[in-house]
């Protein structure tokens, strides 16, 4: 689905990712993790195609980034950011009904039924019903990215692209947000990529992670198959105990407090 092959990215004299070689398969949910500055949003960058390489290609489904017209690229990919929408005045509906764009004829209009039916299930899924007349710039953070999320599924694409999407929520919203993509992706077979910032939450959530340091891949595999406490103390300096999830096993991560000493090892 996404091809990446000998990735190079520098801005003027830094280097900011060296050779990036990456293989993501349809309907998989990757994790980005890194420090920060390690390039992460770098590389959602050249996937969306808002950033060049220096060298090196990206492809998704065979064929060249470079060689899809915006429409083409926004009914195959979406993105989402930290702070997905801006608070302006516009009503909640009419903000997620943006998201069809890239289906929308010459006068900006789209008048199809099913249409309209995409719009409401999306309003109930993600329990935006009663806000469906607030302006933006009235929800909380919270409500906010959930109406970013609805204009990205309103979209409707086949992958799509989160950087950090839940940095600023509070941990009931962090869930509920992941949870949603979650059971988007599973209904509809999309393929996920999100950098996490929350290591925690990204070995819940994704099934796969890339670890970046210093804009090279250190690691890639199942959260289980990578997340250890000397690759975390060798990419993020920092000493941490890791536990299994007592639900399903996934690796979670405690932070040793400098003061506590080192036991054992
Ligand atoms: P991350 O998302 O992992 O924190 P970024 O990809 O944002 O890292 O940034 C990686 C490095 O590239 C940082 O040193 C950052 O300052 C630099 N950088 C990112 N974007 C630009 C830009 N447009 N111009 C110059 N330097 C940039
Ligand atoms: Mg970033």
């Amino acid at each position: 689905m996404i091809e990446v092959r000998h990735i190079d990215k520098s801005y003027g004299s830094l280097s900011v990712l060296k050779d990036i070689n990456w293989r993501v398969q349809r309907g998989q949910f990757w994790g980005i993790i890194g420090p920060n500055g390690s390039g992460k949003s770098t590389l959602i960058s050249l996937l969306s195609g808002v950033e060049k390489p220096n060298r090196g290609e990206i492809s998704l489904d065979g064929r060249l980034i470079a060689e899809y017209g915006r429409k083409k690229l926004s009914r195959k990919l979406a993105v989402l950011q930290q702070d997905g929408l801006p608070p302006v005045a516009y009503p909640v509906r009419e903000v997620i009904e943006m998201g069809r764009f890239p289906f929308q004829n010459w006068r900006g209009r789209e008048d199809s039924e099913a249409a309209q039916r995409l719009m409401d299930g999306i309003m109930d899924k993600l329990e935006l019903n009663d806000l469906a007349h607030r302006p933006l710039h009235v929800l909380s953070g919270g409500q906010r990215q959930r109406v970013a999320l609805g204009k990205v599924m309103a979209q409707q694409p086949e992958i799509v692209l989160l950087d950090e999407p839940t940095t600023y929520l509070d941990i009931r919203h962090q869930t509920q947000f992941m949870e949603l993509v979650a059971s988007w992706q599973r209904e509809a077979g999309l393929t996920v990529v999100s950098v996490m910032h929350d290591l925690n939450l990204a070995a819940l959530y994704c099934d796969h992670l890339l670890v970046l340091h210093q804009g090279r891949i250190v690691a890639e595999g199942s959260p289980a198959e990578i997340i250890n406490s000397e690759l975390i103390e060798s990419v993020f300096q920092v000493q941490s105990h890791i536990v299994a999830h007592p639900d399903h096993g996934e690796p979670q991560l405690l932070l040793r407090k400098e003061t506590s000493g080192k036991h054992g090892a």
